[in-house]
């Protein structure tokens, strides 16, 4: 059978890469940039060499969340060479060739395909222990392109991240069939945002039906009826979950569940200040799930 050109020179290219790795999510804003993120960050934490690629053309969110925006590429002869945020994590991203942050990219679908393309075969990454890949939101021609691109490289498989709310499982439902549909391996469901955790100390007592705030009281008769609460109070955290649905959705496709993700400021800090969380916050109970991620890929 012929070899299609292009799926030789990406294997030619990746031949000096271990482990390819592609973040996927069935919609926008559910957190798949942050989930590709901190794993590369987890990932050279551990003392692996890891690429990250991110191919979110039209919303290239990864330069931010790791602290790189107005960074340049340069060209050498041998290729396109990363921006490098520590010996062991480079990354690649649309967003470094932007003439302006805030410019969108509204490219058709060939000229998108060229650009995939030249990222996966023109990025000179050395030698790698992984290779991982932010793809955009849903399942779209950029997601058949990089699959049929990679044809010719072992890819280990695919970590689909969603959170908890049905209209956003309904499109990881699609983004699974067509991981069935395309071979590509699921490594993985990860739930993001499952819930929010909020230390006891911190809650607000509300009057449900006036609104009125009424912690000063609460914490009157606390201190007065029930110290020992207070204590405790101070030592712990309330979780309130937004939804259960992904662990089941991912049973009945019969793919891993690699945990969930509460709302965290913590986490969100990071992405913010492009630092790295887990090593950061490890006590966070953010922290958990992506140590779990790392040991999946
Ligand atoms: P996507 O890549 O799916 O579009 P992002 O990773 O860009 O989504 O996340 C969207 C926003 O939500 C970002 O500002 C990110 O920092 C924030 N975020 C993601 N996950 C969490 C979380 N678990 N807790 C708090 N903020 C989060």
């Amino acid at each position: 059978r012929e070899v299609d050109p292009a799926v030789a020179e990406v294997a030619e290219r990746l031949s000096s890469v271990k482990h390819v790795v592609l973040v996927l999510s069935g919609k926008g804003g559910v957190g798949k940039s942050t989930v590709s993120c901190q794993l590369a960050f987890s990932l050279a934490a551990q003392g692996k060499q890891v690429g990250l690629l991110d191919i979110d053309i039209c919303g290239p969110s990864v330069p931010r969340m790791l602290g790189l925006t107005g960074r340049e590429v340069h060209q050498s002869s041998s290729g396109w060479s990363p921006v490098w945020v520590t010996d062991g994590l480079g990354v690649m991203s649309i967003g470094f060739m932007l003439p302006q942050q805030d410019n969108a990219v509204i490219w058709r679908g060939p000229k998108k395909n060229g650009l995939i393309k030249q990222f996966l075969t023109d990025v000179d990454w050395g030698q790698l222990d992984y290779l991982v890949i932010d793809t955009p939101p849903g399942t779209s021609d950029e997601h058949m392109s990089v699959v049929k691109y990679l044809g010719g490289c072992i890819v280990d498989g695919a970590v689909v991240v969603t959170t908890p709310q049905e209209v956003a499982m309904a499109d990881v439902r699609k983004e699974l069939s067509f991981c069935r549909k395309t071979g590509l391996n699921v490594l993985g469901v990860v739930e993001n945002m499952s819930g929010l955790t909020v230390p006891v100390s911190e809650l607000l007592f509300v009057d449900r039906a006036t609104g009125e705030d009424k912690t000063e009281s609460a914490r009157a008769i606390l201190r007065e009826k029930a110290p020992e609460l207070l204590e405790l109070m101070a030592q712990t955290t309330v979780f309130t979950s937004f939804g259960k649905g992904p662990r089941g959705m991912a049973e009945s496709y019969g793919v891993p569940f690699l945990g969930s993700i509460p709302m965290d400021p913590n986490l969100l800090k990071a992405c913010e200040e492009g630092e790295a969380f887990t090593t950061m916050y490890a006590e966070s109970p953010a922290a958990k799930p992506f140590v779990k991620i790392v040991g999946a890929v």
